[in-house]
């Protein structure tokens, strides 16, 4: 497809994005005999390392878990070089990935899918693309990310802004040098937490405009000695198996069966400071009831307020500083320098909740009844979450049944892998499925390695149509909100139950369940013939 670009063109799988996602679908489905035709709007595979290429830009998971597990070879070869491996680092490996696999060879790069509809008459899907392709395939992967949709906030007068607008989600690929210039970041979420310390070091002038504080604990990243990591490598098939059967795919494993209001405040403290003082998000799963018991959450989230209290010097900006939802029900920020970023004599923090933008204007921003003079604005406002990149394109099931129309008071899933109406179409770490809650190696490779035995099973059986049942899909979205239910998440107006979207229906996006527990429930459906799938010829 990369060098004919005329007529349709009959393939067995087209896989939509070449992310973490995307690259194992093709080579799994590949491996077992498939034609595959895969898409990917950027230039280079990488899907959210590729885009975000901001400066502080790194996983808040750490290295040795995040990457593949499919291919021991490729465990043994990669040397990753820190704790937190950064983004231009991440994306080397996955560039790594594609050449060893050659999965080049069926991207097609620089092309977004437009419109993927289903054929009635035929049983395939017809897959266009902004560059012309026409593909029929039988089976769709849409492997498109759960934060790769950038949210275009709604701020007035954003347009008339005449100095440099940047985006995180869509950094530049060339350097860019704030040195000396007056910069504004809009966002503190993760993305913002970790590109504000960076602008700081350079910036005359950093001005923050925060909405919702967040929680934030440090990483303390530092380089992977040799050792360290051989001693992974050494251990990689029973840690990953612990991984996959646990509840978040995390290293931090589960938390043990104590409650944090079972101990006294001393050793609760004690224990948290001990986790704080590895870095890293860990000390979220250090008692069972941190998610689902308000009392105990407070716990560990004045725990975290009392560290900001401790490292921002100026008691008013730390009292700014402070979140006030229970710690974890929004995903828990990583980072390097944050809260003491705010020690700096450069840098301002803005309360816009308290003292709402009231336009951009072409040299700044207004606010307070004053500007807020810019030489650089930079928008970290984060994701249509989940749902965003795959209801961008015109997807339409049997019947002409559009996706945005059955989704419109939220997506309902099948275990986040097919949605009733839509045939042959899958989606990786979709609505329902652990996806964002989850280490993301560990729910993609689940959700890649599940199709791929599925068509297996249907090709051993001359079967060549799959599709959610409607009833199957009900329970599981019910069974969604039940757990959620059973949490403190729904509470917390999140990216998690799209609110950070302006009329995006509140639904939990992700399944809370666990991991483990997922993957065992698949597992069951799988062995009884994949019940809750209908199957046909
Ligand atoms: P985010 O968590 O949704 O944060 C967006 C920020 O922008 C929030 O502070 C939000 O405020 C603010 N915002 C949005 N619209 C606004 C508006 N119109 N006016 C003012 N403020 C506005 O997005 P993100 O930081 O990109 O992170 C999203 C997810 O990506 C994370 O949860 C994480 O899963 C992933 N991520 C991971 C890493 C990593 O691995 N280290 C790095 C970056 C991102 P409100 O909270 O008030 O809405």
């Amino acid at each position: 497809m990369t060098n004919e670009r005329a007529g349709v063109v009959n393939k067995d799988v087209v896989v939509v994005g070449a992310g973490f996602g995307g690259l194992y679908a093709i080579h799994k489905l590949r491996s077992q005999g498939l034609s595959v035709q895969a898409f990917e709007t950027g230039d280079d595979v990488g899907g959210t390392w590729y885009w975000n290429r901001y400066p502080g830009a790194r996983c808040d998971v750490e290295s040795m878990e995040y990457s593949y597990s499919f291919s021991p070879e490729l465990e043994r070869e990669w040397v990753w070089s820190e704790r937190y491996a950064p983004q231009p680092e991440i994306l080397r490996y996955l560039q790594h990935v594609a050449e060893r696999f050659d999965l080049r060879r069926d991207i097609a790069f620089e092309t977004r899918v437009t419109a993927v509809h289903y054929e009635d008459a035929t049983g395939l899907w017809r897959v266009r693309t902004d560059r012309g392709d026409e593909v029929l395939a039988r089976f769709c992967v849409m492997a498109t990310g759960c934060l790769s949709a950038g949210s275009a906030p709604n701020i007035p007068g954003l347009a008339d802004f005449t100095g440099t607008l940047y985006q995180t989600h869509q950094w530049p690929k060339e350097q860019v040098d704030v040195t000396g210039l007056r910069v504004g970041v809009v966002g503190t979420g993760s993305s913002g937490i970790q590109v504000i310390p960076m602008l700081a070091q350079q910036a005359a002038q950093l001005t923050v405009f925060q909405r919702t504080p967040n929680f934030s604990v440090p990483a303390l990243n530092r380089p992977l000695g040799a050792d360290e990591r051989q001693s992974f490598i050494d251990r990689y098939p029973e840690l990953r198996n612990t991984w996959r059967h646990g509840l978040t795919g995390l290293g931090c494993g589960d938390p043990p069966p104590v409650s944090a209001l079972e101990v006294d405040a001393a050793e609760r403290t004690a224990n948290f400071q001990k986790f704080w003082n590895k870095g890293g998000p860990c000390v979220g799963f250090t008692y069972n009831d941190l998610i689902v018991n308000k009392a105990a959450n407070d716990t560990l989230s004045e725990f975290i307020r009392e560290r900001i209290r401790d490292t921002v010097k100026d008691p008013a900006v730390a009292e700014k500083l402070l979140p006030r939802f229970p710690v974890a029900t929004k995903r828990m920020c990583v980072d390097t320098n944050y809260y003491a970023t705010y020690n700096k004599p450069n840098v301002e923090l803005i309360d816009i909740k308290q003292t709402p933008i009231e336009r951009i204007t072409a040299t700044g921003v207004q606010v307070g009844g004053r500007e807020v003079p810019l030489d650089v604005l930079v928008l970290a406002t984060g994701f249509d979450a989940v749902t965003g990149a795959v209801l961008r394109m015109d997807i339409r099931g049997r019947n002409g049944l559009r996706l945005a129309d059955k989704w419109q008071e939220g997506p309902k899933m099948y275990l986040g892998l097919m949605t009733h109406g839509f045939p042959n179409l899958f989606t990786i770490t979709g609505a329902g499925s652990p996806s964002i809650v989850s280490s993301m190696i560990i729910s993609i490779e689940q959700h890649v390695e599940y199709i791929a035995d599925l068509l297996a099973y249907m090709a051993r059986r001359g079967l060549t149509h799959v599709e959610a049942e409607q009833q199957a899909e009900e329970q599981w979205a019910q069974h969604v909100t039940d757990v959620a239910d059973g949490t403190l998440y729904p509470g917390t107006a999140s990216l998690y139950v799209g609110a950070n979207i302006p009329g995006k229906p509140r639904v939990m996006l992700p399944y809370l369940g666990g991991v483990g527990p997922y993957r065992q429930k698949c597992d069951e459906i799988a062995a009884a013939d994949y019940v809750g799938f209908a199957l046909s010829a």
